[in-house]
């Protein structure tokens, strides 16, 4: 069993362990070590035997030295890249808020409904682990059972309890009355579970909602309007991540460099035009900027320096002196910042309370 590897057994690979294959920032899978078999992907195939024994982190070449990838030890984060996807799920941008707003630490004692994928529940196990528990609803029964075998392979079997139950219909069963720390709901209709939930969140027990759509969210909130609750907050977290880099520039009046900028340029305006649109169809263009003003498309393509709006230094944490940060570090060198084109847009609204009357 897990429990009795030594801290450094921990980090090397053995046989039926779960690993993440990473082959690109955005491109991961996972997979079980099975001897005798072999992970393929684009890049090659993967003899699962030459991955035993070597430590996570390793990177390993594929048969006849074509192609590799990188061997990482699973964490809640990277199980949500990488999970099977049988219901919509709670991404690490949600997660960490929900984490943080419910005060969800180790020892604590969770309720969860519905389980659906078990994205969110994995950091949920994480967070109350060692001594902590989550108790995790989930009215399909096939997805339950998928979930608890996914909490097993990743070795939090005995942090969660998954059970099959109407949660909208039934309420949380009455011997957990009094026993949980915070109470989250991902679910269709969850004003209708509200009017019962009194009971387990007395002892100013935070409760958490999330919901995709704002009129679910109006819902949800009237229900805790007329069901006397207070502190009602709901947010939006949207994420957005920039790749920041060092990047060398020429001198405009050396010969030859103006139109390798040029050249440069052209290739940026392409990626970023190829931003218009997230997954989520809203807008993502950027303009370009050089020192607060924004270039014209004669001026990009003529050879000035771009750097999406977004990047001034205030905007990436960066100072503008040179000693501090080295923003400009000579005449040819300047920090650019460009968003991902994969930033996530809108993915629901998260609906905070606390029962009212035990605050009075
Ligand atoms: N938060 C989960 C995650 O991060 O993976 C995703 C939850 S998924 C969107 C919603 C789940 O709620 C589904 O698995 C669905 O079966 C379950 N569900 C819907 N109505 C329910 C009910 N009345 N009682 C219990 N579970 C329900």
């Amino acid at each position: 069993p897990r429990d009795q590897r030594t801290e450094s057994a921990e980090c090397l690979i053995r046989e039926g362990d779960v690993v993440i294959v990473y082959e690109r920032h955005d491109r991961m899978k996972q997979a079980t070590v099975c001897k005798g078999k072999e992970f393929q992907n684009r890049f090659g195939v993967f003899p699962y035997c030459d991955w035993i024994g070597k430590p996570f982190g390793s990177r390993v070449v594929g048969k006849k030295g074509i192609g590799f990838v990188y061997l990482l030890k699973p964490t809640p984060e990277l199980w949500t890249l990488v999970l099977s996807h049988r219901t919509q799920i709670l991404y690490v941008a949600d997660i960490s808020f929900v984490v943080g707003f419910l005060e969800i630490g180790p020892g604590k004692v969770v309720l969860e409904s519905g389980t659906g994928s078990g994205s969110l529940t994995t950091s949920l196990a994480r967070s109350i682990a060692p001594l902590g528990h989550v108790y995790s609803f989930d009215f399909h029964e096939l997805r339950a059972e998928a979930a608890r075998e996914d909490f097993k392979r990743n070795g939090l079997g005995s942090l969660v309890t998954v059970a099959v139950r109407d949660i909208q219909g039934q309420g949380f069963p009455e011997d957990l009355v009094g026993r949980a720390d915070a109470v989250f709901l991902d679910l269709p209709q969850p004003w209708l579970v509200i009017p019962h939930l009194g009971r387990y969140l007395e002892g100013n027990v935070p409760l958490c909602s999330f919901s995709p759509c704002i009129e679910q969210v109006q819902r949800t909130c009237e229900a805790l309007t007329s069901n006397h609750f207070t502190d009602i907050r709901t947010f939006e977290v949207l994420l957005r991540s920039y790749d920041v880099r060092t990047q060398t520039f020429g001198s405009l009046s050396m010969t030859g460099v103006k139109e390798e900028i040029a050249a440069e340029n052209l290739s940026q305006v392409r990626k970023l035009s190829g931003q218009k649109r997230g997954r989520d169809g809203l807008k993502q263009t950027e303009p370009l900027v050089m020192q607060g003003h924004v270039l014209t498309t004669e001026e990009v393509t003529n050879g000035k320096e771009c750097i999406p709006a977004l990047s001034s230094s205030s905007d990436i944490g960066l100072s503008k002196n040179p000693e501090n940060t080295g923003v400009e570090r000579n005449s040819s060198e300047r920090i650019v910042a460009r968003p991902y084109p994969e930033t996530r847009g809108h993915t629901g609204f998260l609906t905070f309370a606390r029962q009212g009357s035990n605050l009075n």
